[in-house]
């Protein structure tokens, strides 16, 4: 597996070759399934740091990419993905291990970041300029170029799909990236600097360094040699990461939290519903940033959806996630604890749970699917972000009441409408506070649908054309044609 793992120690992706990176400490990587020790992972230095933004300079200074055909730059990034594809199994049972999701969504994982290198290799050589009309004396068209080097840093909810969904529309755009993987779970991404190695990258193009968010990832976002932030986690690092670039006046892009929101109207099909509150709620055990969160129902078939809701939580498989069962652990001891919290409060808040509201006696961590009924919707269950297996559900009377409980709170990520009516759908989605609305399907969409947040759930788009913009800076070119 080329120079990836020395001495049983997973190393870092150093613009094109493996180091152990000089840090002298490393992570220990758990199973959160069974809690056995999985690997451990080499830390960077900030002389590793250092040489990862050195090597990433010089390549921008090269052109490596910026100044390929662009063609040439969409045909290295189907190559890349086409290594994605074949290391996917492999990579899925570390992915599983590491962070206890199922083995198929591991791979899924994958198979998506693989898409996302296929959809922007192909548009690689679209990224047109305008011409502005001036009249005769002048000719005037403005370019794309790339910000230079783009820091990303990864959460570890989807930490690989995350990652490609970054990196691609980065080398698209001709930047060189550096990426920090989330020590919760960093071997999936070091098997996607295995996929590059093999697809020939040239060096400087992309490092992937291991540490801890507060020591490699706060240095890496305040060097003053980034060009650019690309963050993707929770609202209170994003303000951290935020402030460090108003220092150095770094343009920045937030995904962060959300705590969206269906809404059920009284002509919707709760088959409908419950199919897309399974995989809105307890996909990855809720650790999803646009999960289903809270689900707000017509009084009308507010009882009826809660009791259905409890039924479906309660039939779900639970198991390791090799096993590929309906429900898998949180990824660690830490998110569980904070989970049970939360949602015990919430219990001495008034909300009513349904079914759940602790964790399973059993080895790893797991929470048990959650329901909650009669939320108040002020309260902190309803306004804080759980990430974990637990929905809120409130009922109302009036659509009115509907899309003021749905924007009420200080995230906007995505959010849901359920019903036969598409004048409604259409009438309330414009009314959503929300980068996304699924209508009769949550998570409806894909790789090419523009993606972000709005409030607290941050800004700047990802996924699709619209995320490309993100990676390019407009340069205009004004040229005096007189005498
Ligand atoms: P987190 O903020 O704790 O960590 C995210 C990443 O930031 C990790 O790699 C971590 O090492 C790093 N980090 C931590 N402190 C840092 C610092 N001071 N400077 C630089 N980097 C630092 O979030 P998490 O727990 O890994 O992820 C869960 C959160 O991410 C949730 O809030 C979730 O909603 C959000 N998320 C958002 C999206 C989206 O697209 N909007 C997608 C996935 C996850």
């Amino acid at each position: 597996m080329s120079g990836f793992v020395k001495d049983g120690l997973a190393r870092n992706f150093l613009a094109g070759r493996w180091v152990e990176g000089d840090h002298g400490s490393c992570i220990a990587v758990e199973d959160p399934g069974n809690q056995e020790h999985v690997a451990d992972c080499a830390q960077a230095s900030e002389g590793t740091l250092s040489a990862a933004l050195d090597s990433a300079r010089a390549f921008v200074e090269r052109g490596d990419l910026s100044d390929l055909q662009p063609s040439e730059r969409g045909r290295l990034m189907i190559r890349i993905a086409q290594e994605i594809r074949i290391i996917a199994d492999e990579g899925a049972e570390l992915l599983c291990r590491e962070s206890g999701k199922t083995l198929e969504a591991a791979r899924d994982e994958f198979l998506e970041a693989a898409q996302y290198f296929e959809y922007y290799g192909g548009v690689a050589d679209k990224i047109e300029g305008k011409s502005i009309p001036l009249g005769p004396d002048y000719a005037d068209y403005t370019i794309f170029e790339p910000f230079g080097i783009s820091a990303q840093i990864v959460p570890w909810n989807f930490p690989v799909s995350i990652a490609g969904r970054s990196l691609a529309p980065s080398m698209a755009a001709g930047n060189a990236t550096i990426i920090k993987s989330p020590e919760l779970d960093p071997l999936g991404l070091a098997m996607l600097g295995l996929a590059l190695e093999r697809a020939d990258v040239p060096p400087g193009a992309v490092s992937i360094l291991n540490g801890i968010g507060s020591d490699l990832g706060a240095r890496l976002v305040a060097c003053p040699e980034v060009d650019q932030i690309v963050f993707t986690g929770s609202v209170p690092t994003g303000q951290h990461i935020l402030r460090s670039a108003a220092d150095s006046v770094v343009p920045s892009l937030m995904e962060l939290g959300g705590k969206s929101a269906a809404v059920v109207f009284d002509d919707a099909d709760l088959d409908t519903l419950m199919t897309s509150l399974q995989s809105g709620i307890f996909y990855n055990a809720g650790q999803v940033c646009s999960a289903m969160a809270r689900v707000l129902v017509h009084r009308s078939l507010y009882d009826q959806a809660v009791e259905r809701a409890a039924a479906l939580a309660e039939g779900l498989t639970v198991g390791h996630g090799m096993e590929n069962p309906d429900h898998t652990p949180v990824i660690s001891a830490r998110q569980l604890s904070r989970i049970e919290t939360i949602t015990s409060t919430a219990r001495h808040s008034g909300a009513r749970v349904v079914t759940g509201g602790a964790r399973l006696e059993r080895t790893g961590y797991f929470m048990a699917p959650t329901i909650l009924a009669d939320v108040d919707p002020t309260s902190e269950i309803a306004q804080e972000e759980v990430f974990g297996p637990v929905t809120c559900f409130t009922p109302f009377d009036t659509e009115a009441e509907a899309i003021a409980l749905a924007n009420g709170t200080e995230f906007g990520l995505v959010a849901g409408i359920f019903t036969r009516d598409l004048a409604r759908a259409h009438r309330v989605a414009r009314k959503l506070r929300a980068g996304q609305v699924f209508v009769n399907e949550w998570f409806a969409g894909g790789i090419s649908t523009p993606f972000g947040g709005v409030g607290k759930s941050g800004f700047g788009r990802e996924k699709g054309l619209e995320a490309l913009y993100n990676y390019v800076r407009t340069k205009n070119i004004a040229i005096s044609l007189k005498g």
